[in-house]
């Protein structure tokens, strides 16, 4: 309690004291990400190197609209519009290391949302495929990912259940809403050995790591999860927001 106490005392005397230097707010914001990483990933067991130094490098905050700036590195996930969510930092660092992903590796994502994800696996991929079906919201992560200077990083607006032939196959897929079932379609882009990490289910969800091997696909269960639903092109409203 205390030590809580004396943190948001030491957050409000930077941002005060600073508030006449330039760099102030983003030195905070630098500060809490790596305690975020500290507390809230290192501490439950996430290892892999690249995918910490990724967490310590994206900034998070840049992904959530300007009046949630403060609580981007908090252990939680943030609205960003249109009912969707950015995934809570762990689950983001846990699905990656999960994915196993290497430096030479081709990913694709489902649900580009923020772009988030996308761009904590492009630090550590080649190349990252990633597919949004609300159209604002592909719009947005496209001009974003751009400004931010990501040249590995393609955006597609449209239904991921139909994945991305054009670059299939991929090392891994990751799919950040769920699915009731696995989308077999998704699983047949996978390469032989390429992994999938997905949430199923409807009410209550389960993450899911799906190996394809020579023949056919190892399912393995991770951890309960709550992901947005991964929707149908037919089910969406064009006015949502
Ligand atoms: N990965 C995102 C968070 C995703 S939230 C981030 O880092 O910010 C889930 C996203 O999946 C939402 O933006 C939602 O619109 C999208 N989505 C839902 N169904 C989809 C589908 N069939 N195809 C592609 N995207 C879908």
């Amino acid at each position: 309690m205390k030590k809580v106490f004396f943190r948001a005392l030491l957050t409000a005397a930077l941002f005060s004291a600073c508030s006449v230097c330039a760099a102030s707010e983003e030195e905070v914001f630098a500060l809490n990400r790596q305690r975020m990483v500290k507390e809230q990933i290192e501490r439950r067991g996430i290892t892999d190197k690249r995918v910490l130094d990724a967490m310590r490098k994206v900034k998070r905050h840049l992904f959530v609209p300007a009046h949630l700036h403060n609580a981007a590195y908090e252990d939680r996930p943030l609205p960003i519009g249109y009912g969707q969510t950015i995934s809570q930092p762990y689950i983001v660092a846990y699905m990656t290391q999960a994915a196993r992903i290497g430096q030479n590796d081709r990913i694709l994502e489902i649900g580009t949302g923020s772009g988030y994800q996308a761009v904590v696996l492009a630090e550590i991929a080649k190349e990252v495929y990633t597919i949004e079906i609300l159209q604002p919201l592909a719009d947005s992560a496209r001009l974003r990912l751009g400004e931010m200077g990501y040249k590995n990083i393609k955006v597609k607006p449209g239904d991921g259940y139909k994945g991305w032939r054009e670059y299939a196959p991929f090392d891994a897929i990751i799919v950040t809403a769920a699915p009731s079932e696995i989308p077999e379609e998704l699983a047949s882009q996978l390469k032989i050995g390429g992994r999938m990490v997905v949430p199923i289910g409807s009410f209550y969800q389960e993450l899911y790591l799906i190996t394809r091997a020579e023949s056919g696909f190892k399912k393995e269960a991770l951890l309960p999860v709550v992901f947005v639903p991964m929707v149908r092109p037919s089910s969406i409203q064009p006015d949502a927001n």
